[in-house]
């Protein structure tokens, strides 16, 4: 395993231990909303794939290596540079968050819009942390197939979860999500707006 391969995994285990805490107390939640639909199962399921499984079976075997790729050096530290960033950005969304987070759409029956902090910025900031993650993955595991897999298969995810969760959301809390949607924007923050 090269240097930038360990980097990758390294931002595995620091993503699982970020989400370990929160993932073990909301367990226990009730909710009153879940909206677990079978598209959205195959694009959990998809996702897996692309951040996952490719990588596990680039790292750990050679079957892929027919489909590898050698990026100069500099390459390579944009990619950690850039992990860090998704890194930064997954740990403060789901500190703001708590345990308002769901890995699919859900609203439990003590949900709290969320407005502070990086939320008080762009209304997802975990999906912008996933967006850097796809693309940190292909200056990381130098590989047409285990770098790229995981961008392929996150922007049909994003396009449809972004609308129906913005759906459920504006069903959920009405006015204060719409006022909500006029300060922030959805992965960019709004520059200047209506202050
Ligand atoms: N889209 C957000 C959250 C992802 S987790 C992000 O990228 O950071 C998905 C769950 O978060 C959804 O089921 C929804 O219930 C919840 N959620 C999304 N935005 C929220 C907000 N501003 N406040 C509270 N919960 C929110």
């Amino acid at each position: 395993m090269n240097l930038f391969e360990i980097v990758f995994w390294l931002a595995m285990v620091a993503e699982m231990v970020i989400r370990a805490p929160i993932n073990k107390k909301r367990k226990v939640e009730a909710m009153s909303r879940q909206q677990v639909t079978r598209q959205e199962k195959t694009l959990l399921v998809l996702l897996l794939l692309g951040m996952f499984i490719f990588p596990l079976v680039y790292s750990a075997t050679s079957w892929l290596d027919f489909a590898n790729y050698s990026l100069p050096t500099w390459a390579g530290w944009t990619g950690v540079l850039v992990m860090a960033g998704a890194i930064f950005v997954f740990w403060r969304s789901h500190a703001d968050l708590g345990l308002n987070w769901s890995p699919s759409l859900e609203i439990r029956e003590k949900h709290e819009l969320i407005t502070r902090g990086i939320y008080g910025l762009i209304r997802h900031p975990m999906y912008a942390s996933q967006w850097l993650w796809v693309i940190a993955q292909p200056l990381l595991l130098q590989n047409w197939l285990a770098g790229f897999a995981n961008l392929i298969l996150f922007i049909p995810f994003y396009i449809l979860r972004v609308q129906a969760e913005e759906q459920m959301m504006l069903e959920t809390f009405g006015a204060s999500y719409q006022e909500y949607m006029q300060k922030t924007g959805r992965v960019f923050p709004k520059i200047g707006g209506n202050l």
